[in-house]
């Protein structure tokens, strides 16, 4: 028996991942394997509630189980209130912290028949299948951060600190998983102008030598931005700082027709967290009209990842493209002669493709 901390958290958060639990549902079902569901609060939603972000119930379900499924936390109800108790860094930040969670894994894979819905053109996204891993618990992100008052204003400062162990383990972890794949590595940095990044580039260049087998290259965060949208096909594994892998891999979510495609799992600790890469997209929340099919692969990299259960990632896979290709479509992906449904349908095909497959 697998138990499963279920946080949907805010804005869309509460309409996309119940379809994820029912597509594990009938998984369970189909490979006889017992899930044990609990919801906890978490983001604005436990503010509401209990005054914060992280309740400590919440991070105690959260460790007593076997993986964690998130939604997305915050909006524009909790937007004023001071950094530290906003829902994205009081629950976000202090749940990776909380679990370990070092490593985000953000796999960005273009399913064939969406090569129409990304706004870039086909024969640039088509072949798509890259991975984003980004540092999660150091760098910009938590170095120390201040705002004090001067004589002519204000001065903030955010600081990006990295120790050798912090990069060696990311490093690492790239390392290994471009050995699963295609063996190519792509190290992104700014070496140019960083004196993190300095270290970084020395720290990958000593761990290539343990992995002869794996092709290493370093890649300027800023040209790394222009490569991923003018030829995806040529990476394979990307590892990245903090900050660097927040912002590339929104962008490399372009290149799977929509933000809500991209799953994401954050791994290190003994318990993982899975979640889509997107927010809580408030714009559009309680119209039924978010896609939740990157929760539901962020569902099938659970299967993988903390489970063990490789065939069961693959049918849950292999049903979301069979949906795809058959013209179902969120609106975010959709297009001309395609059939436009909404997020509890989407989820209701990929369970029955689940049940059919
Ligand atoms: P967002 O990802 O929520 O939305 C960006 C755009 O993408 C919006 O137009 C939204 O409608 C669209 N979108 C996102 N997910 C979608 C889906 N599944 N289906 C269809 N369209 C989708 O980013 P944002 O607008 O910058 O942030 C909104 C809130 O979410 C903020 O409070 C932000 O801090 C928070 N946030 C949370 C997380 C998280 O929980 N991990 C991550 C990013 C942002």
């Amino acid at each position: 028996m697998f138990k499963i901390a279920v946080l949907p958290g805010d804005g869309i958060g509460p309409e996309i991942v119940p379809e994820a639990v029912k597509v594990l549902k009938a998984v369970g079902k189909k490979y006889g394997v017992d899930f044990d569901f609990r919801e906890g609060l978490v983001g604005g939603a436990a503010i509401d509630a209990t005054g914060t972000a992280l309740p400590a119930e919440t991070l105690q379900l959260c460790r007593e189980s076997d993986a964690v499924l998130l939604g997305a936390v915050g909006g524009p109800r909790w937007d004023n209130l001071p950094p530290a108790e906003r829902p994205e860094t009081a629950a976000l930040l202090a749940l990776r912290k909380g679990l370990g969670l070092y490593a985000n894994l953000r796999p960005a894979y273009l399913f064939p028949a969406l090569a129409e819905a990304s706004p870039l053109r086909r024969e640039i996204v088509e072949g798509t299948d890259l991975l984003v891993v980004r540092e999660l618990t150091g760098g910009l992100y938590f170095g120390e951060k201040k705002r004090e008052r001067t004589p002519s204003g204000e001065v903030a400062w955010d600081t990006l600190i990295y120790n050798t162990e912090e990069i060696e383990r990311i490093l690492r972890l790239g390392f290994e998983l471009a050995r699963q794949r295609r063996k190519k590595l792509t190290s992104v940095d700014k070496a140019n102008v960083l004196i993190t990044s300095r270290l970084w580039r020395e720290t990958a260049e000593r761990l290539a030598r343990e992995y002869p087998d794996v092709e290493l290259t370093h890649m300027y965060v800023d040209n790394c931005a222009m490569q991923l949208v003018r030829w995806p096909r040529q990476f394979d594994v990307l590892v990245m700082e903090n900050t660097f892998g927040d912002i590339l891999s929104d962008l490399s979510s372009v290149l799977t027709g929509s933000i809500g495609m991209l799953a994401s799992a954050s791994i290190g600790g003994k318990v993982a967290l899975y979640e889509p890469a997107h927010g809580s997209a408030p714009d559009i929340a309680g119209q039924k009209k978010a896609n939740p099919l990157a929760t539901i692969l962020s569902a099938a990299l659970m299967l993988r990842v903390s489970f063990k259960l490789e065939e069961a990632a693959r049918e849950v896979e292999a049903a979301v493209g069979r949906v795809l290709d058959k013209g179902f479509r969120t609106a975010d992906i959709m297009s001309e002669g395609k059939t436009l449904v909404n997020t509890e349908e989407m989820g209701t095909l990929v369970r029955q493709e689940v049940e059919e497959g």
